[in-house]
């Protein structure tokens, strides 16, 4: 993995090789930020540019042998540690080593995934993960040896925060006592979910969330279409992976929005027959359709919301494509109604997961909408 193959963040690039080439590295670093898709893939290429035995300016070279070595998965001094769950037939003190060759196919098939890609690859699904304290004694002996090829050895840890507490505290001593010549790289979504006393002595770096335009044209540049790429990108709140996962899905979400159209004119006209055929609609889609379907009215309405707020006029590509006027719907809408109107959703959203029935759920949401489209500022 080069560093040129995460997209943007050159400013964060740029202050990576600078202490990279300065030697102002500390032993430990946490990465964090709102999405591990994006900083785990990137810890991975600057480890790739700290190895490498002939960097250029800007990357690893990708030639050299450990940058082959790294490209195959078996460069010998990078370890991996990674949340796991308990498996029949499991040995009593299960660490990450009985999942290492699932989880060295896995990262070698996909460069950005989350948690949950990670734990279906593992029939993990469901179950839930964590760190454990045969796990931290696993890295610390990774860190004892010497390194194979005489040069630096590291050590990715994969969201420290499912570190438990035996595990937490085991890991704090890790890092008050260093060995030399390693470096351990934190990759975290909620770092704030670590002992404090483990952040402390790490250094920190800031891994900003994409702009809508580099996702998009990170997806245009993994082969898909301009338009898809745009929409997408739109609608991925800043999220690498949810911009590819609805790249993929693009056709479902033209359907949410063709759905969401629907509905919502029933529900201003209040037409009852109307407001029904969206609930068939809806229940007839799949659990996690369901989910994604609301998910993205929720982020529609705040959409609509920010429009009205900031006095810009509503656009979305999705609704662009099917000839829905947003704005035409933003203008029923102020502040309290669509912060109402979010609430139902989200309330909504909650019973769906906790296996309420469908449709008594979304009439009843279709019902309370009703009255909120009609409700004056
Ligand atoms: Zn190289």
């Amino acid at each position: 993995m080069h560093l040129k193959d995460i997209p943007a963040l050159a400013e964060l690039k740029e202050q990576l090789i600078r202490s990279a080439t300065s030697n102002r590295n500390g032993h430990a670093l946490l990465f964090h930020g709102s999405s591990a898709a994006l900083i785990f893939p990137l810890v991975k290429a600057y480890c790739q540019f700290l190895a490498c035995e002939y960097p250029t300016e800007n990357d690893s070279c990708g030639h050299c042998s450990h940058c082959i070595q790294l490209k195959q998965n078996s460069y010998p001094d990078l370890h991996y540690s990674f949340p796991f769950a308990n498996k029949d037939k499991a040995p009593k003190s299960l660490n990450a080593d009985y999942f290492m060759r699932e989880w060295l196919d896995f990262i070698k098939e996909r460069n950005f995934f989350g948690l949950n890609d990670w734990l279906d690859h593992a029939a993990l699904t469901g179950k839930s993960a964590l760190i454990n304290v045969h796990e931290v004694r696993r890295i610390n002996e990774k860190l004892n040896y010497k390194s194979y090829g005489g040069g630096k050895k590291f050590v990715i840890i994969y969201l420290p925060e499912y570190l438990n507490i035996s595990a937490s505290n085991k890991f704090l001593k890790t890092l008050e006592e260093p060995s030399d010549n390693s470096m351990i790289f934190l990759v975290s979504e909620k770092p704030e979910n670590l002992l404090q006393t483990i952040t402390s002595r790490c250094q920190k770096v800031y891994v900003p969330p994409l702009k809508n335009a580099d996702i998009e044209q990170f997806l245009m540049s993994q082969g898909v279409d301009n338009e898809t790429s745009k929409i997408s990108a739109s609608l991925a709140n800043g999220s690498i992976l949810e911009g590819l996962q609805i790249s993929k899905n693009n056709q479902s979400y033209i359907g949410y929005a063709q759905l969401f159209q629907n509905w919502m004119r029933g529900c201003y006209s209040a037409k009852t027959r109307e407001i029904f055929t969206f609930v068939d609609e809806f229940a007839k889609l799949g659990k996690d359709q369901q989910r994604e379907a609301l998910q993205f009215f929720m982020d529609t309405i705040e959409l609509s919301l920010k429009a009205v707020t900031k006095q810009e006029s509503a656009n979305h590509p999705l609704f662009t494509q099917i000839g829905f006027k947003l704005g035409g719907f933003a203008s029923v809408l102020h502040f309290q109604n669509s912060k109402e109107a979010y609430e139902v959703l989200s309330n909504a959203n909650h019973d769906l997961r906790r296996n309420g029935n469908v449709k008594l759920i979304m009439s009843d949401v279709s019902f309370k909408f009703s009255n909120l489209l009609r409700m004056k500022a």
